[in-house]
């Protein structure tokens, strides 16, 4: 295995990630945006399953970070054969759409949207020239195609990711590249751990998810590990849900 640049490692969802991965023998970029102490953690558990880690803070919505994130991530370990596409934030406050203001769009869509299309295109450009066989995972969400009207900027974030996997999917296949969404259904997380009791209402007794129970970040980073070897070699734009059926509803 190479190495893999997943964003949001520090916590949630990008830590299972990072840890699955290590555990299939892939080195990890562990990038964060502000929380250094859990990212070295991460990196510790990482190196504690027998790969390699480095860690980046870079912040996805900025242009400069994300040259230093590919720049470090290359010096570290000469080739990167994955790209994680995990880093995301929710609305800090859910407002309804006649009334949400510009401000939590413009931060959604730099962060959740801007920041892995072009993400995708440095590290597309550099495993082109590096004549890399790559994978590029991106995670998106349930959000990508339920219209919660108190949360638009955040579903339509994660809807650009969807067609995000395909432009790209439809452009890097002649380069050996193969590009995936892994859509999540309701994790776990620190992002989820305001919403526990609505959740644990929604999930345990209401069953809208069909396997009745939270999905862990675990659940998600053995979908990556799935995607990211060599299982679907002649599938690439796919959709993987991720989500204990929760699309069945
Ligand atoms: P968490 O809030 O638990 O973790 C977010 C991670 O993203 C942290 O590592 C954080 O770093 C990092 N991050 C935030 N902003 C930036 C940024 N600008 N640049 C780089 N890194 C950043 O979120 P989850 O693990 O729950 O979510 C991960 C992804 O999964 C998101 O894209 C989310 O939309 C998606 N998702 C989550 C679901 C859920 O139920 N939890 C469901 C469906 C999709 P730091 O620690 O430094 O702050």
């Amino acid at each position: 295995m190479s190495a893999a640049i997943v964003t949001g490692a520090s916590r949630g969802i990008g830590r299972g990630i990072a840890l699955a991965l290590a555990g299939a023998g892939w080195d990890v970029v562990v990038n964060y945006a502000s929380n250094a102490a859990a990212a070295e953690e991460v990196a510790a558990d990482v190196e504690k399953a027998g790969a390699k880690a480095a860690v980046v803070r870079a912040d996805v919505a900025d242009s400069q970070d994300r040259h230093r994130l590919v720049e470090e991530a290359y010096r570290a370990f000469g080739d990167i054969g994955l790209l994680v596409n995990n880093a995301g934030v929710a609305p800090s406050v859910r407002a309804d759409i006649l009334e949400a203001g510009e401000e939590s769009f413009d931060r959604l869509v730099s962060i959740n949207l801007k920041g892995p299309y072009f993400l995708t295109q440095l590290v597309a450009n550099r495993m082109i020239s590096a004549g890399t066989a790559g994978r590029i995972v991106t995670i998106s969400s349930m959000s990508a195609y339920t219209a919660s009207t108190n949360r638009g900027d955040y579903c339509i974030t994660k809807s650009g990711l969807s067609m995000l996997t395909k432009l790209y999917a439809a452009r890097l296949a002649e380069h050996g590249i193969n590009v995936y969404e892994v859509r999540p259904g309701i994790i776990a997380t620190d992002m989820t751990g305001g919403v526990k009791e609505k959740y644990d209402r929604l999930i345990l007794d209401e069953g809208v998810t069909p396997i009745r129970r939270w999905g862990t970040p675990e659940d998600v980073g053995k979908a990556v590990v799935a995607i990211a070897g060599d299982l679907l070699p002649f599938s690439t734009g796919q959709v993987i849900d991720v989500d204990g059926g929760f699309h069945l509803k």
